[in-house]
């Protein structure tokens, strides 16, 4: 392994928390069956796909049906600088960090983005490179946005959805983020 990192930046949804069950919940309120939604995109795409305006989904959207991966709590709280990089609405996810006592040192969510999630922002406001931190995520996007930045992608293999693919690194447990830490 090369050198511990000094921080790291992590995805939301699917990542930390497990908020499937929320966003069907979220279409099926708006008349969309649950069968029909699927995962992994950006949510206004989804809602585009679905028909759906993005406010009547946010509006249907209850926070209470998203709970956080088995063990992500007790990683985070060994970690000393971490940050997220969500491209989930900005109140929802700063509601889901409140509701879970959690405090990363940046929270960056859509409406901090220009487009597509970029971790060179992130970077930015922690004052750290790209060989400073790992991206923790599960989808494809989030590798791009980690190889857009020259950061080290790390898929988050403990959810079952997670997008792994061949030469990915893997945290098969969320403890396991820790040993880039140099722990
Ligand atoms: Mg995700």
């Amino acid at each position: 392994m090369t050198a511990p990192v000094q921080a790291v930046i992590f995805d939301l949804d699917g990542t930390l928390v497990d908020s499937d069950r929320a966003l069907v919940e979220a279409f099926v309120r708006c008349g969309i069956p649950a069968e029909a939604v699927t995962f992994g995109h950006v949510i206004t795409d989804e809602c585009a796909r679905l028909g759906i305006a993005l406010h009547d989904y946010i509006a249907a959207y209850d926070a209470r049906d998203v709970q956080p991966f088995a063990g992500v709590d007790d990683a985070l709280r060994k970690v000393e600088r971490w940050a997220v990089a969500s491209h989930k609405d900005r109140d929802m996810g700063r509601a889901e960090l409140n509701a879970f006592g959690w405090s990363p040192e940046v929270a960056y969510f859509a409406q901090d983005f220009d487009g597509a999630k970029r971790l060179d922002v992130v970077l930015d406001v922690l004052g750290l490179g790209g060989d400073d931190v790992v991206f923790v995520g599960d989808t494809a996007h989030d590798r791009f946005a980690a190889r857009d930045a020259g950061v080290r992608f790390v898929a988050a293999g403990w959810n079952a959805r997670c997008d792994i693919r061949d030469g990915d690194l893997v945290a098969w447990r969320p403890e396991d983020v820790l040993e880039y830490l140099g722990r």
